[in-house]
């Protein structure tokens, strides 16, 4: 969000630097009115930035975690969500023994866990908290975070930050600085 305008920031590549791209209040025909063009931050630092803030945050306990509930009363779901569960259970007891390989008990575990979350939103109307099943700790944290696909950290970060707010720069340093940036959580 811009600084001065408070009007969304578009992501766009840097000219001739096909891989860096900046976060900039852009003012294009016809949203002259409601964005200033004032605002402009390199991207790749501070989408890292922001990840660290969210690992570290997610590091402490005291983040809701909670799991897909399994549906009460509703017999047919709990059902299915039974079935699904034992055979989560099933697997890992496969995995553990040597029966299976990691990347098949990964591959298989992956599966189950969608179905329960499709089961969720089927049961509830809500999807499952993005960060049901998340480690405490900050190295297993950061892991599980890179092994997500860009929806899945998205969707994380939408639970965690309402807004991150973009200040302008003091001074016209091409260096990237951190305090231009205000996080706005959500918790
Ligand atoms: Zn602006």
């Amino acid at each position: 969000m811009c600084g001065k305008c408070e009007s969304r920031l578009n992501s766009r590549t840097v000219a001739g630097e096909p891989r860096r791209w900046r976060y900039a209040c852009i003012r294009l025909p016809g949203r002259q009115a409601t964005h200033c063009g004032g605002i402009s931050i390199s991207g790749e630092p501070l989408d890292e930035l922001v990840t660290d803030l969210v690992l570290d945050l997610l590091s402490e306990p005291g983040i809701s975690r909670e799991a897909p509930r399994v549906p009460d009363g509703k017999p047919e779901a709990m059902r299915k969500a039974a079935v699904i569960q034992s055979r989560l259970q099933e697997l890992l007891v496969n995995y553990t023994s040597g029966r299976i390989a990691r990347a098949d008990y990964l591959i298989a575990q992956e599966r189950g866990k969608k179905a329960l979350a499709e089961l969720h939103l089927e049961t509830f109307g809500t999807p499952v908290n993005p960060l049901a099943g998340f480690p405490t700790t900050e190295a297993d944290v950061r892991q599980v975070w890179e092994g997500l696909n860009l929806d899945r950290q998205r969707a994380v970060l939408r639970v965690l930050i309402k807004t991150v707010l973009v200040r302008p720069a003091v001074s016209h340093a091409p260096r990237f600085d951190p305090n231009r940036v205000e996080i706005g959580w959500r918790a």
